[in-house]
């Protein structure tokens, strides 16, 4: 029995099953255990899922793979419908995800719209994709032999989504892994698992039969444990912390599966000189508070040149001062609460690192007067790299200003981490740009752009960000082996 939902959730209460999805049943947790989904904005209780472990795992990945080989050789006219009518749920269900997705994430609502639209246009771009998963035919340098390569869906396939984007983290995994015929079980965050059993209910609502989509909730390490030993899951595709990415990295070794991982970043943000400095105030304004600072492509340090530091500074703090910072279903919401005590204990933390390390406070610097998990939009000038927030990604609407002279300097102190997601860059000037594009050590490069990700694009990080690339027509090839066949004595 489904508990009662809060009075202001009956827009979305038809959507969500507080149930686990294994073999086509919506089921509890064997031993009856349950955790709530609270909403970070109020506290109020939105849901309760089961508390799974390894057994119900194990269930769902023996679901999955029996239902793989029917599933793969579903004739691809007929996969690609499915994949169309989820793309259709979806954003007939938009209005109903996103205010779900705002009380369960804390994100204010054009925020959850945005995502859910993403959410469905990846799904329409892999229902196309798999159309294109072609293999070839090789001139033979021998007589009588005809050589060939196809492509096979990779079999079983474990999805480990973040909490920041509960759906279109799991879009850019499910999309590719259906479309190229695997089965697949999914394992949510469990600060917002209610986005993914939504996706479990249109997937069966739109008739992709039992045992092709499973959504497991509940213990982060049991569940883990028993994806990354158990043999029948030929692929785990995480997205999440770089800890916790080399963590299953190194657990998975065992078994030898194929990993993609969508880890975290610490991303630059440079102004030139010779920037439209109204562009790139509004940049960054998007690329560090979209989220309350809690993307993985937000911007870590600001770096600005001497000439225009100053301006930049007083301009940046004026408009970060006045962003409207209130629960994500309020109209004109621009940045909701923090997800939970532990993230606003972090941001306490490296706000008072900063300024005992001569960090210059220009805007914010404290919990928001609203109380519970919001906190000020906060701008840190005078920032230097002795500071935590230089090193460490600060996931939260704190934004330190770094002065730079020279283009070779800031090149060389944007490229100082470990990770390489996401940089961004602000300058008129042409060759700067080529020359950004070849020495910045990123995965994504926006320059005089924010909003630079898509269904089109190939979406991953380089050094300690990751492996793979999720979108563009890329993003399919991980859930795919290429086999080579060689037929002789023609
Ligand atoms: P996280 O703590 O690494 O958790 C991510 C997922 O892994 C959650 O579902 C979590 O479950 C699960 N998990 C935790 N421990 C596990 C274990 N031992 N075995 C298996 N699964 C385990 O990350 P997060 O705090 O949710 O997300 C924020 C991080 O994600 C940031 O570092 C951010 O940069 C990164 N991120 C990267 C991208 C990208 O595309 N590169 C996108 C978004 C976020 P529980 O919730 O149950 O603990």
């Amino acid at each position: 029995m489904n508990r009662p939902l809060r009075p202001a959730d009956t827009s979305f209460a038809h959507l969500i099953r507080q149930k686990n999805l294994i073999d086509g049943q919506w089921v509890g947790a064997d031993d009856g255990s349950s955790f709530d989904v609270t909403d970070p904005a109020t506290g109020e209780v939105v849901a309760t899922v089961p508390n799974a472990g390894t057994d119900e795992t194990r269930r769902a990945i023996d679901a999955a793979h029996a239902a793989f080989p029917a599933y793969s050789t579903m004739p691809l006219g007929q996969r690609v419908a499915l994949m169309r009518k989820l793309h259709d749920a979806i954003l007939d269900n938009l209005e109903p995800m996103a205010a779900m997705m705002t009380a369960e994430q804390g994100k204010p609502l054009a925020e959850a719209r945005a995502e859910v639209a993403s959410s469905a246009a990846y799904v329409l771009w892999f229902a196309e994709e798999a159309r294109r998963t072609d293999g070839a035919v090789i001139p033979s340098p021998v007589a009588g032999r005809k050589l060939m390569t196809t492509r096979h869906p990779v079999g079983v396939v474990a999805a480990i989504t973040p909490w920041n984007f509960p759906s279109s983290m799991l879009a850019r995994k499910l999309g590719p892994a259906l479309a190229a015929g695997c089965t697949v079980i999914v394992k949510p965050a469990s600060a917002t698992p209610l986005s993914a059993l939504v996706w479990g209910h249109l997937a069966e609502q739109c008739g992709f039969p039992p045992g092709v989509v499973n959504i497991v909730t509940g213990s982060a390490r049991a569940i883990g444990a028993e994806i990354t030993s158990n043999p029948k899951v030929r692929k785990i595709t995480f997205t999440g912390s770089t800890e916790i990415g080399k963590q299953l990295l190194a657990e998975a070794s065992g078994t030898v599966k194929r990993m993609s991982m969508e880890l975290g970043g610490n991303a630059p943000f440079i102004v030139f000189d010779d920037a439209d400095l109204d562009a790139a105030i509004d940049g960054a304004i998007i690329a560090k508070f979209r989220n309350a600072g809690q993307t993985c492509v937000c911007t870590n340090r600001l770096f600005v040149q001497a000439g225009i530091y100053d301006r930049f500074v007083e301009r940046f703090a004026a408009r970060v001062s006045a962003l409207k910072v209130a629960p994500g279903n309020e109209d004109g919401a621009e940045q909701g609460p923090l997800v939970d005590t532990q993230a606003l204990d972090k941001i306490e933390e490296l706000v008072a690192d900063a300024l005992s390390k001569g960090g210059d406070l220009v805007a914010g610097g404290a919990p928001h007067a609203r109380g519970g998990l919001f906190y000020q939009p906060t701008v840190i000038a005078g920032a230097t790299p002795d500071m935590r927030v230089t090193t460490e990604e600060i996931f939260g609407p704190v934004a330190p200003v770094y002065r730079f002279e020279t283009e070779s300097d800031v090149i060389a102190s944007a490229n100082d981490t470990e990770y390489g997601l996401a940089c961004y860059a602000y300058t008129r000037d042409l060759a700067r740009m080529f020359r950004l594009q070849d020495q910045l050590e990123y995965g994504l490069i926006g320059i005089n752009e924010v909003l630079i990700v898509m269904p089109e694009i190939p979406f991953g990080g380089l050094k300690e960000s990751g492996l793979g690339k999720e979108g563009s027509w890329q993003g399919i090839n991980d859930y795919l082996e290429t086999k080579y066949t060689c037929i002789g004595g023609l």
